[in-house]
């Protein structure tokens, strides 16, 4: 369950000394106060959606909204919303979305790193994640390592979707063929895309 929607926060109050009550007609007892929405969701602030006044009235407690409000009070409304600024906080949750993100890219920049060396200096029992030409996912497992050779095994099974290679990654679906593959194949598949990921345990 995902629980959003938008709330307001307090801002700002005014006494409005010089007015007078549409309603009651006492003189001097209107407060304007001030309130930025923004969205939330699970009651991280997002971001401002808007501000919004309302007066109330101290003596008759009416409670006038800014599209009801005559111009005379109307025109502090506008005032106060041109004075006051959007509370910082209530972006709080865009920041975190774009830290997310940036820490996202950041270990995505790790990780290439990460399979540029074990590229440049393979290990038995590095597994490869491999998107074949029939675009399906499967995995070869390096079993030996030579000056310019790898022998590899290659998995039985195959996935159509990158997220469950993890599944078919076990002992007993790997071919006891023993394959070749020069690391300049190696290094040319990687290039093209078709290594999709490189796992050492
Ligand atoms: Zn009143």
């Amino acid at each position: 369950m995902i629980i959003y929607g938008s709330r307001a926060s307090h801002v700002k109050s005014v006494q409005l000394d010089v007015e007078t009550c549409p309603h009651c007609g006492t003189h001097g007892s209107l407060v304007l106060s001030t309130y930025a929405r923004y969205a939330h969701v699970f009651w991280i602030p997002l971001f401002p959606i808007g501000r919004v006044s309302v007066s109330e009235c101290r003596h008759c407690r009416q409670v006038l909204e800014s599209k009801q409000m005559p111009a005379q009070i109307k025109a502090y409304h506008e005032r106060n919303l041109s004075e006051t600024r959007l509370p910082i906080w209530q972006f709080s949750g865009l920041a975190l979305f774009f830290i997310a993100i940036a820490f996202g890219a950041y270990t995505n920049g790790q990780d290439k790193d990460e399979q540029a060396q074990f590229l440049k200096a393979p290990k038995s029992g590095d597994v490869y994640e491999w998107k074949t030409k029939a675009g399906a996912y499967t995995t070869f497992r390096v079993s030996e390592v030579g000056t310019d050779t790898l022998k590899v095994h290659f998995n039985n099974y195959e996935v159509n979707k990158i997220s469950g290679i993890y599944q078919i990654d076990k002992e007993e679906n790997y071919s006891d063929t023993t394959y070749q593959i020069t690391r300049t194949e190696l290094q040319q598949m990687y290039a093209g895309g078709e290594i999709v990921d490189i796992n050492r345990h």
